[in-house]
Order: structure tokens, then sequence, then C-alpha cells
């Protein structure tokens, strides 16, 4: 490996070894509206995400792929954060995320608990782990955009 590894709380580091061993809406959405993937090649990760938009919400989001703990276990949380929102309120999510990550903000109320990354902000490699599912969720909902609004 030889990527350093950040040192969490233990609540925080059982929260996202569950989530990876036990992923959430893993797998292919049925009736998914909006398709994006990406990767992080520095540590081999990748995200495969779904969403199922009804009304301009998220009726439901659902992920793949493989990875680190952190890549999967934040793709993981993002699809229970992001059910539920609408488009503007999901990127907003998204921003606050990488307020938190990239721009040492302390995490907001929104955030609940996926304050859980916050550790990962002094690690600038395992940044990219954490924001690969949020990345692949900012170009899904930019193809929102560009279909006009609601599917
Ligand atoms: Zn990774």
């Amino acid at each position: 490996m030889g990527i350093p590894e950040p040192q969490f709380d233990d609540l925080y580091r059982d929260l996202i070894l569950d989530h990876y061993r036990r992923p959430r809406n893993r797998g292919r959405l049925a009736g998914a509206t909006v398709h994006a993937e990406g990767a992080n090649p520095v540590c081999g990760d990748e995200v495969l995400l779904e969403l199922r938009l009804e009304d301009g919400r998220i009726a439901q989001a659902a992920f793949d792929g493989q990875g680190c703990s952190i890549s999967q276990a934040s793709a993981s949380m993002l699809t229970e954060h992001v059910a539920g929102r609408t488009v503007d309120e999901a990127r907003a999510l998204a921003h606050a995320f990488e307020e938190m990550l990239v721009g040492g903000a302390p995490p907001g109320p929104e955030l609940g608990d996926l304050e859980a990354f916050q550790g990962v902000a002094r690690f600038p490699i395992r940044v990219k782990c954490a924001m690969l599912g949020w990345k692949v969720l900012e170009d899904a909902l930019a193809q929102v955009g560009r279909k006009g609004g609601n599917q």
C-alpha cells in the first residue's frame, strides 16, 4: 500500500468499517434516471453511482464499486444522505462535505454522521478517496441540469 492511514476515533472507525463491510444501497438501481462513475487511480478506487429522480428530488440512490474502506464507506453513506433531498440540497451537501475535507471547515449539522470523515482532511492523498463518491455525485447532478430538470 504505502498510503498513510488516517487515525480515526474509535466511534468513527467503527462507523466507516461498518459501511465498508456492509455497504448500504450497493448494486444497480432499478429505474435509475442518472448514472455517473469515477475513479481515483492513486488508490485504485472506483465508484459507480445511480440515482432515481422524481419531481426534482432524489427518490433513491445506489452505488457500486471497489476500493479502499474510505472510498467505499463514503459512497455508502452518501447514498443514505442524498435520498429524499432535492438536487440543490444534494449539491449543497456535497459542497459542505468538500469544505470540511478540502477547506478544513468544521462540519456543520447538515453533515450528520458524515463528520466521521473529518480526520481524513489531514491526509490529502486520502481526501481523494473520501471525495470520490461526492465528485461522482456532482457529475450525476450536472447531468440533471443538462437534461433540463426532472425525469
Ligand atoms: Zn482509496
